[in-house]
């Protein structure tokens, strides 16, 4: 049975020329921080992948800051931005996309509770997008207020792009600094993070077919966040802890073919991508496609199936050998619908009927076929089941 591995989004294989650059290095002693020749070594390899990453990214090395992931780096940018802003002006409005990665929307409510915040979500269209009138109403109702603002560059569960570029500018207008988690967007869009005119950008290793476990927060030249990690004054004291030279290594590796591939990549993603929805619906007549019809991930296929349980029809699919996400939280048993499409307008039922399809660099057309010849009797099984 040909197993179809359709979960991209939440991690992607690790690129061959990855697992060879950082297994080169595995076996390698040295410290970046140590002075003998050992930690110059290692040194050079952490500098080397930095400049590499900013290369690939339109970024000056002196942008990035090496974190232990994506959810890291969504802290250090909302805690820091946040303490920092406050500090020097007192403001503690945060405001945000409603469809943001709990990586963002847990660090602000946090802030919430404990670090006297006020919490703004900023509503999205049926499609999950943010407009710019949206962003720049809740600034303008106090602007010297606003701490920070945090728009995603792509949705992880639907898919839909924002504009990233647009939504900055509204911020700039008012001196108030501008985070994205493009987490999902490397190697799917092109990412520029001189042109994006962001502040600050989240960077995932595993997502790109690097390893897990290790991400970045580029900063442009003046933004300087509040760390939240204290020790060993690495990254410019910006975030401690001893550098894991071999993941950087193969970190680098990854951004560097996953941003030159791009191109080719999202165009041979997005055929596949729409044979997938066309025999999706072909299957199911009824299946509801969520997220932009043409603006989104060219990776992503976001669906409600009405009257399934998406955590059933989940289960179905990969006794079948097809591996999806229901892209929803799972809190003590229970499976909560998911806030994105909640905040789209989405009913809590259709929510819960919802699935995901990610594609990535090791999908192929055999990943398609094997979904499409599943999915309608999955489909059927499912919802003889019925909502629980
Ligand atoms: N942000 C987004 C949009 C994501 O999709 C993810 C991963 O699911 C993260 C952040 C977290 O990244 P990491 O797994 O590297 O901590």
């Amino acid at each position: 049975m040909h197993s179809a591995y359709l979960d991209h989004a939440a991690t992607t294989p690790m690129r061959a020329e990855a697992i060879a650059a950082m297994t080169e290095q595995l076996g390698q002693v040295g410290n970046a921080s140590a002075l003998h020749a050992a930690g110059r070594r290692v040194r050079r390899v952490v500098e080397e992948s930095r400049e590499a990453i900013a290369q690939a990214l339109d970024a000056r090395p002196s942008e990035i800051v090496f974190t232990a992931g994506g959810t890291e780096a969504d802290n250090l940018a909302v805690k820091g931005l946040y303490w920092a802003r406050r500090a020097a002006t007192g403001a503690t409005r945060v405001l945000l996309s409603a469809v943001e990665h709990h990586a963002v929307l847990d660090c602000a409510h946090w802030l919430a509770d404990h670090q006297g915040a006020q919490v703004e979500l900023l509503p999205v269209d049926e499609h999950g997008r943010v407009h710019p009138d949206t962003l720049r109403s809740a600034i303008e109702r106090d602007p010297e207020s606003v701490a920070m603002v945090s728009v995603m560059w792509a949705n992880n569960e639907v898919g839909t792009v924002q504009p990233v570029k647009v939504l900055a500018a509204v911020a700039h207008d008012h001196g108030i600094p501008f985070h994205t988690d493009a987490v999902q967007a490397i190697g799917q869009l092109p990412v520029s993070f001189a042109g994006s005119g962001v502040d600050a950008l989240t960077l995932s290793g595993h997502k790109a077919g690097g390893p897990m476990g290790v991400g970045a927060l580029l900063l442009a030249r003046g933004i300087d966040p509040v760390p939240v990690m204290h020790g060993g004054g690495q990254e410019r004291d910006v975030r401690s802890g001893t550098l894991d030279a071999p993941a950087l290594a193969g970190f680098a590796a990854a951004v560097t073919s996953a941003v030159a591939e791009q191109e080719e990549q999202a165009k041979r993603l997005t055929s596949l991508r729409d044979e997938l929805i066309a025999r999706v619906r072909a299957a199911v007549p009824d299946v509801v496609l969520n997220g932009d019809p043409d603006d989104r991930l060219p990776g992503n296929a976001h669906f409600s199936f009405p009257g399934c349980e998406g955590d059933a029809l989940l289960m179905l699919l990969d006794a079948k050998g097809v591996e999806c996400s229901t892209g929803s939280a799972c809190s003590a048993g229970v499976a909560q619908p998911s806030h994105v499409l909640l905040a789209m307008g989405t009913g809590a039922a259709a929510a819960r009927g919802s699935l995901r399809f990610t594609l990535g660099h090791t999908s192929t057309q055999a990943d398609i076929d094997r979904l499409a010849e599943v999915i309608a009797p999955a489909v059927e099984r499912a919802s003889r089941a019925g909502l629980s």
